[in-house]
Protein backbone atom coordinates (compact mmCIF):
# COMPACT_ATOMS: atom_id res chain seq x y z
CA UNK A 1 0.00 0.00 0.00
CA UNK A 2 2.82 2.24 0.92
CA UNK A 3 4.38 1.38 -2.25
CA UNK A 4 1.24 1.61 -4.63
CA UNK A 5 0.80 5.71 -2.52
CA UNK A 6 4.80 6.56 -3.46
CA UNK A 7 4.33 5.31 -6.99
CA UNK A 8 1.48 6.92 -7.81
CA UNK A 9 2.65 10.34 -6.53
CA UNK A 10 6.34 9.60 -8.33
CA UNK A 11 4.18 9.08 -11.71
CA UNK A 12 2.30 11.94 -10.91
CA UNK A 13 5.12 14.34 -10.10
CA UNK A 14 6.93 12.88 -13.91
CA UNK A 15 3.63 13.76 -15.68
CA UNK A 16 3.29 16.80 -14.40
CA UNK A 17 6.94 17.73 -15.26
CA UNK A 18 6.18 16.20 -18.92
CA UNK A 19 3.25 18.59 -19.33
CA UNK A 20 5.51 21.66 -17.94
CA UNK A 21 8.29 20.68 -20.39
CA UNK A 22 5.77 20.23 -23.47
CA UNK A 23 3.83 23.59 -22.29
CA UNK A 24 7.20 25.70 -22.56
CA UNK A 25 8.30 24.24 -25.94
CA UNK A 26 5.44 26.41 -27.29
CA UNK A 27 5.85 29.38 -24.52
CA UNK A 28 2.67 28.31 -22.72
CA UNK A 29 2.12 27.79 -18.94
CA UNK A 30 1.49 24.57 -17.19
CA UNK A 31 -1.75 26.41 -15.07
CA UNK A 32 -3.06 26.38 -18.78
CA UNK A 33 -3.20 22.83 -18.70
CA UNK A 34 -5.47 20.67 -16.37
CA UNK A 35 -4.85 16.92 -15.93
CA UNK A 36 -7.45 14.78 -15.31
CA UNK A 37 -6.36 11.75 -13.61
CA UNK A 38 -8.22 8.73 -15.69
CA UNK A 39 -9.29 6.37 -13.02
CA UNK A 40 -11.07 3.00 -14.80
CA UNK A 41 -10.42 0.52 -13.59
CA UNK A 42 -8.16 1.96 -10.51
CA UNK A 43 -9.40 1.56 -6.53
CA UNK A 44 -10.57 3.76 -4.22
CA UNK A 45 -6.85 3.91 -2.06
CA UNK A 46 -4.99 4.50 -5.46
CA UNK A 47 -7.60 7.47 -6.19
CA UNK A 48 -6.80 9.16 -2.67
CA UNK A 49 -3.20 8.43 -2.81
CA UNK A 50 -3.57 10.87 -6.67
CA UNK A 51 -5.79 13.57 -5.01
CA UNK A 52 -3.19 13.58 -2.20
CA UNK A 53 -0.65 15.27 -5.26
CA UNK A 54 -2.79 17.84 -5.51
CA UNK A 55 -4.48 16.56 -8.62
CA UNK A 56 -8.10 17.63 -8.04
CA UNK A 57 -9.88 16.22 -11.71
CA UNK A 58 -10.67 12.92 -11.90
CA UNK A 59 -12.32 10.84 -14.91
CA UNK A 60 -14.18 7.94 -15.84
CA UNK A 61 -15.27 6.01 -19.11
CA UNK A 62 -18.57 4.62 -17.48
CA UNK A 63 -21.12 5.91 -15.33
CA UNK A 64 -21.52 2.74 -13.82
CA UNK A 65 -18.17 2.95 -12.38
CA UNK A 66 -17.64 6.61 -11.29
CA UNK A 67 -20.81 5.93 -8.86
CA UNK A 68 -19.80 3.82 -6.33
CA UNK A 69 -16.35 5.96 -6.18
CA UNK A 70 -17.52 9.44 -6.19
CA UNK A 71 -19.83 7.93 -3.29
CA UNK A 72 -16.69 6.22 -1.19
CA UNK A 73 -14.66 9.69 -2.04
CA UNK A 74 -17.63 12.04 -1.04
CA UNK A 75 -17.97 9.83 1.95
CA UNK A 76 -14.33 10.15 2.81
CA UNK A 77 -14.04 14.25 2.20
CA UNK A 78 -12.53 14.26 -0.57
CA UNK A 79 -13.62 17.40 -3.43
CA UNK A 80 -13.29 15.88 -6.64
CA UNK A 81 -14.71 17.61 -9.81
CA UNK A 82 -15.66 14.90 -12.02
CA UNK A 83 -14.73 14.16 -15.56
CA UNK A 84 -17.29 11.63 -18.22
CA UNK A 85 -14.79 10.80 -20.89
CA UNK A 86 -16.31 7.80 -22.43
CA UNK A 87 -19.37 7.66 -24.52
CA UNK A 88 -22.30 8.44 -22.62
CA UNK A 89 -25.67 6.15 -23.21
CA UNK A 90 -28.97 8.33 -23.23
CA UNK A 91 -30.53 6.14 -20.43
CA UNK A 92 -27.46 6.91 -18.53
CA UNK A 93 -27.95 10.80 -18.63
CA UNK A 94 -29.62 11.50 -15.38
CA UNK A 95 -27.12 9.57 -13.24
CA UNK A 96 -24.40 11.10 -15.56
CA UNK A 97 -26.03 14.79 -14.34
CA UNK A 98 -25.24 14.31 -10.55
CA UNK A 99 -21.64 13.08 -10.74
CA UNK A 100 -19.79 15.17 -13.44
CA UNK A 101 -18.90 18.38 -13.54
CA UNK A 102 -17.93 18.02 -17.51
CA UNK A 103 -19.23 15.76 -20.21
CA UNK A 104 -16.14 15.39 -22.26
CA UNK A 105 -18.06 12.84 -25.03
CA UNK A 106 -21.04 14.54 -26.42
CA UNK A 107 -21.32 12.67 -30.09
CA UNK A 108 -24.86 13.61 -31.45
CA UNK A 109 -27.07 16.99 -31.50
CA UNK A 110 -29.44 14.32 -29.87
CA UNK A 111 -27.26 13.43 -26.79
CA UNK A 112 -27.17 16.83 -25.98
CA UNK A 113 -30.64 17.51 -26.20
CA UNK A 114 -31.25 14.91 -23.94
CA UNK A 115 -28.78 15.99 -21.43
CA UNK A 116 -30.19 20.20 -21.87
CA UNK A 117 -33.37 18.97 -21.01
CA UNK A 118 -32.86 17.17 -17.70
CA UNK A 119 -30.02 19.63 -16.80
CA UNK A 120 -32.79 22.22 -16.90
CA UNK A 121 -34.91 20.52 -14.46
CA UNK A 122 -32.08 18.15 -11.87
CA UNK A 123 -29.19 21.45 -11.92
CA UNK A 124 -31.76 24.56 -11.71
CA UNK A 125 -30.29 27.21 -10.20
CA UNK A 126 -26.51 25.76 -11.02
CA UNK A 127 -24.33 27.42 -13.58
CA UNK A 128 -25.06 25.07 -16.82
CA UNK A 129 -23.01 22.08 -17.35
CA UNK A 130 -20.19 22.20 -19.12
CA UNK A 131 -19.83 19.66 -22.37
CA UNK A 132 -17.48 19.26 -25.21
CA UNK A 133 -18.11 17.98 -28.34
CA UNK A 134 -16.04 14.68 -29.31
CA UNK A 135 -14.70 14.52 -32.71
CA UNK A 136 -13.55 11.65 -34.63
CA UNK A 137 -10.38 13.14 -36.14
CA UNK A 138 -9.69 9.97 -37.84
CA UNK A 139 -12.86 8.68 -38.59
CA UNK A 140 -12.25 5.22 -36.71
CA UNK A 141 -15.24 2.92 -37.76
CA UNK A 142 -15.18 1.57 -33.57
CA UNK A 143 -14.68 4.94 -32.20
CA UNK A 144 -17.81 7.87 -30.99
CA UNK A 145 -17.74 11.43 -31.99
CA UNK A 146 -18.77 13.71 -35.04
CA UNK A 147 -16.98 13.76 -38.27
CA UNK A 148 -15.08 17.06 -38.83
CA UNK A 149 -17.62 18.09 -41.37
CA UNK A 150 -20.45 17.54 -39.17
CA UNK A 151 -18.59 19.34 -36.31
CA UNK A 152 -20.07 22.79 -37.13
CA UNK A 153 -23.33 22.35 -37.57
CA UNK A 154 -23.20 20.46 -34.20
CA UNK A 155 -21.46 22.89 -32.33
CA UNK A 156 -23.94 25.38 -33.68
CA UNK A 157 -27.02 23.16 -31.86
CA UNK A 158 -25.44 22.49 -29.04
CA UNK A 159 -24.33 26.20 -28.31
CA UNK A 160 -27.57 26.92 -28.50
CA UNK A 161 -28.89 24.45 -25.95
CA UNK A 162 -29.91 26.07 -22.40
CA UNK A 163 -28.61 24.47 -19.68
CA UNK A 164 -25.49 23.62 -21.26
CA UNK A 165 -22.04 25.32 -21.84
CA UNK A 166 -20.42 23.87 -25.20
CA UNK A 167 -17.26 24.83 -23.60
CA UNK A 168 -14.70 22.55 -26.59
CA UNK A 169 -14.02 19.61 -28.15
CA UNK A 170 -12.59 16.78 -27.67
CA UNK A 171 -10.95 13.76 -29.73
CA UNK A 172 -8.88 10.15 -29.03
CA UNK A 173 -6.09 9.92 -31.17
CA UNK A 174 -5.47 6.32 -33.00
CA UNK A 175 -3.14 4.26 -31.23
CA UNK A 176 0.62 4.53 -33.02
CA UNK A 177 3.58 3.61 -32.15
CA UNK A 178 5.29 6.91 -32.34
CA UNK A 179 3.25 9.81 -30.75
CA UNK A 180 4.27 11.91 -33.95
CA UNK A 181 2.17 10.01 -35.58
CA UNK A 182 -0.87 11.55 -34.35
CA UNK A 183 0.10 15.33 -34.26
CA UNK A 184 -2.21 16.08 -37.29
CA UNK A 185 -4.90 14.66 -35.27
CA UNK A 186 -4.31 17.14 -32.38
CA UNK A 187 -3.88 19.81 -35.00
CA UNK A 188 -6.94 19.37 -37.03
CA UNK A 189 -9.04 19.42 -33.59
CA UNK A 190 -7.45 23.03 -32.80
CA UNK A 191 -7.86 24.40 -35.87
CA UNK A 192 -11.51 23.15 -36.04
CA UNK A 193 -11.78 25.25 -32.81
CA UNK A 194 -10.23 28.15 -34.38
CA UNK A 195 -13.12 27.18 -37.57
CA UNK A 196 -15.85 27.01 -35.06
CA UNK A 197 -14.44 30.25 -32.93
CA UNK A 198 -15.46 32.08 -36.45
CA UNK A 199 -17.72 35.26 -35.44
CA UNK A 200 -21.40 33.74 -36.10
CA UNK A 201 -20.76 30.45 -35.45
CA UNK A 202 -21.31 29.77 -31.51
CA UNK A 203 -21.84 32.85 -28.94
CA UNK A 204 -19.11 32.07 -26.64
CA UNK A 205 -15.81 31.30 -27.99
CA UNK A 206 -14.77 27.31 -27.11
CA UNK A 207 -11.99 27.34 -24.90
CA UNK A 208 -10.61 23.81 -24.29
CA UNK A 209 -9.28 21.46 -26.45
CA UNK A 210 -9.53 17.45 -24.83
CA UNK A 211 -6.21 15.74 -26.40
CA UNK A 212 -3.73 13.77 -24.98
CA UNK A 213 -3.89 10.37 -23.13
CA UNK A 214 -0.85 8.33 -21.81
CA UNK A 215 1.27 7.69 -25.03
CA UNK A 216 0.74 11.04 -26.39
CA UNK A 217 0.09 13.84 -24.28
CA UNK A 218 3.26 15.75 -24.57
CA UNK A 219 2.62 16.14 -28.39
CA UNK A 220 -0.95 16.96 -27.82
CA UNK A 221 0.04 19.51 -24.97
CA UNK A 222 2.47 20.89 -27.97
CA UNK A 223 -0.38 21.03 -30.36
CA UNK A 224 -2.67 22.95 -27.68
CA UNK A 225 -4.67 20.71 -25.30
CA UNK A 226 -5.98 22.47 -22.52
CA UNK A 227 -7.08 19.44 -20.58
CA UNK A 228 -5.33 16.11 -21.14
CA UNK A 229 -6.58 12.76 -19.99
CA UNK A 230 -4.44 10.42 -18.25
CA UNK A 231 -4.71 6.82 -16.89
CA UNK A 232 -1.91 4.29 -16.98
CA UNK A 233 0.91 6.62 -16.82
CA UNK A 234 -0.23 7.66 -12.76
CA UNK A 235 -2.16 4.44 -12.13
CA UNK A 236 0.14 1.70 -14.17
CA UNK A 237 3.73 2.91 -14.90
CA UNK A 238 6.31 2.15 -11.75
C1 LIG B 1 -8.94 5.30 -20.70
C2 LIG B 1 -9.09 6.63 -21.32
C3 LIG B 1 -8.10 7.60 -21.15
C4 LIG B 1 -6.78 7.33 -20.43
O1 LIG B 1 -6.03 6.45 -21.21
P1 LIG B 1 -4.52 6.06 -20.81
O2 LIG B 1 -3.97 5.55 -22.08
O3 LIG B 1 -4.62 5.06 -19.74
O4 LIG B 1 -3.86 7.32 -20.39
C5 LIG B 1 -8.31 8.84 -21.72
N1 LIG B 1 -9.42 9.13 -22.42
C6 LIG B 1 -10.40 8.22 -22.60
C7 LIG B 1 -11.60 8.59 -23.38
C8 LIG B 1 -10.26 6.95 -22.05
O5 LIG B 1 -11.23 6.03 -22.25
Amino acid sequence: MADTVANVAANVARVQEQITAAAGKRGRRPEEITLVAVTKGVDVPRMQAALACGIADLGESRVQEAAPKAQALAVAGSRVRWHLVGHLQRNKVRQALAIFRMIHSVDSARLAVDLSRRALRLRAGQPPLDVLLQVNIAGESQKFGVSPEAAHTVARAIAALPGLRLAGLMTIAPQVADPEDVRPIFRRLRELREEINAPGIVGQPLAHLSMGMSDDFEVAVEEGATIVRIGRAIFAYR
